[in-house]
């Protein structure tokens, strides 16, 4: 049959940028290198422009379609943003089994070989079990992560506190061991409405004949080979790496106002300070990160968001908690501007990130450690200074600052009275990591990890392999 030939991959992304993005990435290196046909299924609801760039330049091959939107009248309206997702992820099942029955039944594209579910859609994965249609998760985090979600049926049984009051570390198999309090953000409070939401998703994940992760293996050895002893003996489906899959800088950004303004400034001198397209900081908090950036003495670009004093992953929806969208700078220190003119850079709501953290002015990345801005950092060799928030970033940062990985030179902390990074913390972390040993050491790691995901990204390497491999699988069962 043609799809014996012409494999035909089904992608479904979950809204966002750092869904989307990645998602548009794996489709175009199966098309350009696999030989495969891919459509990108997106959905309608919280769908922002942003998010949807990805999908603006796609190579031959590739397409890209929408779901219908799906009403969400009936939610809450501080609903959380998993449970807004969630919610759009079963609604809208039915008209994804309608799409994939109509592409069984045409011939052009032929058929579907696989459907790869995003990490937050695995319900979609019984779908494709009800019509025989192989599928995997393409999970845009890492393999601890996974781990921890795969886990949490049992946490959510075996467990009787809040997680953040378990009097030991959390220690899975290959994994560095987390505090309770690092685990992902929704299962930290039982009475959380999206705490069920997760035990349903570490369960659905199991409905899955693999999980393509976008990790490699310099950053994650051991977890891959404590995870492959786990799926040999069938407790879990397989799990390869395909990662790093990110954005390559382009020239494109060349006349942006960041790049031209680092064409300025001296190599390796500047904080990158983003909090990825989410992450959100207090009114205080922003003030405080703005004393702190001016009392380092560094130079600095910084991607200012709308403070939000209700959600820290309130830039997802682009305003301010009045609900309008007026220019987030307003919300900086009087004078901050122009006392820091010259040193620093404030940019509101954007940054083209892969191009600056590429450019060789930057030295160093405040970030929230979301994973794609991680491998972003990681493939840049940039190091970071670890501000985690909210979903899997501090479990992230845990990683980042282990020993092994050493890409994180430091993290912050809020301090328990005001609940705030204070000034002093930022000022004197920026330093460290810019002009101390732990950022030095930071370099370091970040320069090895460079050329390891380089390694890992070449022709014929790991990333490669593993996909060719899957492709024949794929081709053999069509
Ligand atoms: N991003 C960007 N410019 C910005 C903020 C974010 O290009 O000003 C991109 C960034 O390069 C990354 C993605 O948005 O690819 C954010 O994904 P990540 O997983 O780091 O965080 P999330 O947004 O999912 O919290």
């Amino acid at each position: 049959p043609a799809h014996a030939v012409t494999p035909h991959v089904v992608l479904l992304p979950s809204p966002g940028a750092g869904h989307v993005a990645p998602a548009a990435q794996l489709a175009a290196r199966l098309a350009t290198h696999h030989g495969c046909t891919a459509t990108i299924v997106t959905y309608t609801n919280l769908s922002t422009a942003r998010n949807s760039s990805a999908l603006a330049s796609l190579p031959t091959g590739v397409t890209a379609t929408a779901l219908p939107e799906v009403s969400l009248d009936d939610l809450p309206a501080d609903a959380r943003i998993e449970t807004r997702i969630f919610a759009v992820v079963r609604r809208t099942l039915p008209h994804l089994r309608e799409l994939l029955l109509s592409f069984l039944g045409s011939s052009s594209p032929a058929g579907v070989t696989t459907l790869l579910t995003d990490m937050l859609c695995p319900a979609a994965l019984a779908v494709a079990a009800e019509l025989g249609i192989p599928r995997y998760v393409f999970f845009t985090s890492n393999l601890l992560c996974l781990t921890t979600l795969l886990y949490t049926p049992e946490l959510a049984t075996t467990t009787a506190c809040e997680c953040r009051d378990l009097p030991e570390p959390v220690v899975l198999p290959g994994c560095v061991p987390l505090h309770g309090a690092d685990l992902i953000d929704p299962v930290q409070i039982r009475a959380n409405p999206v705490y069920q939401l997760m035990v349903e998703l570490g369960l659905d994940y199991l409905l899955a004949d693999g999980f393509l992760i976008n990790t490699f293996d310099a950053m994650e050895h051991d977890t891959l080979v404590a995870f492959k002893e786990l799926s040999d003996k069938g407790v879990y489906p397989p799990a390869y790496a395909v990662g790093p899959l990110v954005r390559s800088p382009t020239s494109e950004a060349a006349n942006d106002v960041c790049i031209r303004w680092l064409d300025e400034q001296p190599d390796g001198s500047v904080l990158y300070v983003c909090l990825g397209s989410g992450g959100t900081l207090s009114v205080a908090q922003t003030a405080e990160l703005a004393a702190g950036l001016e009392a380092s003495g560094q130079r600095f670009l910084w991607v200012v968001r709308f403070p939000s004093d209700k959600d820290v992953s309130a830039s997802y929806f682009g305003t301010n908690d009045r609900g309008d969208n007026d220019d987030p700078m307003s919300y900086l220190p009087e004078g901050f501007v122009e006392r820091t003119k010259g040193a620093g850079l404030a940019v509101p709501l954007w940054a083209p990130q892969v191009e600056v953290l590429n450019h060789r002015a930057v030295g160093g990345f405040l970030s929230h450690c979301g994973w794609n801005s991680t491998l972003e950092a990681a493939s840049a060799g940039v190091p970071t200074l670890a501000w985690p928030l909210f979903a899997e970033q501090k479990m992230n940062a845990v990683m980042l600052s282990s020993e092994r990985v050493g890409l994180a030179a430091l993290r912050v902390r809020p301090d328990d009275d005001r609940g705030v990074v204070t000034r002093e913390e930022v000022a004197s972390a920026v330093r460290e990591l810019m002009a101390g040993k732990k950022g030095a050491a930071a370099w370091k790691k970040a320069r090895e990890l460079r050329a390891a995901a380089a390694v890992a990204s070449a022709p014929g390497g790991p990333q490669h392999q593993a996909l060719a491999g899957m492709v024949g699988e794929w081709k053999g069962r069509g």
